[in-house]
């Protein structure tokens, strides 16, 4: 029984190609300075503490969201601090910035909307 050997026909080009890749693939990454490693290191930390600060700063917010009742105070008590936005469909409290969804929190979202004197439902 004869065996067939597969041949595979690749043009110059490709084989260049193929070459390059090869070479590319082989070529060791350069080594980094000293100055380069440190520059490369600083900017990690400083991802990494901006990272942190951004979120201390969404804890913080999200304390203020929790602990805030969305309502005014003093002679404009009673009525609440969010406001209606009517291409969104929310309200946004101008206190803590949460922003209240019917879909999501209806209950609040009714009793805000209706503390805000500007209630359609
Ligand atoms: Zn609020």
């Amino acid at each position: 029984m004869a065996t067939q050997e597969s041949n595979v026909t690749v043009s110059v080009s490709t084989m260049k190609d193929m070459l390059i890749e090869v070479l590319k693939e082989a070529r060791k990454a350069p080594e980094l300075t000293e100055a380069e490693l440190a520059e490369l290191e600083s900017a990690q930390s400083m991802r990494k503490e901006r990272a942190e600060l951004e979120l201390a700063r969404m804890e913080t917010r999200r304390q203020e969201q929790e602990y805030c009742t969305h309502m005014r105070q003093g002679i404009y008590a009673g009525t609440t601090s969010a406001v209606y936005v009517e291409n969104g469909n929310y309200m946004i409290c101008q206190q803590c910035q949460k922003i209240v969804r019917p879909d999501q929190e209806p209950a609040l979202f009714r009793r805000l909307q209706g503390a805000s004197g500007t209630s359609n439902f």
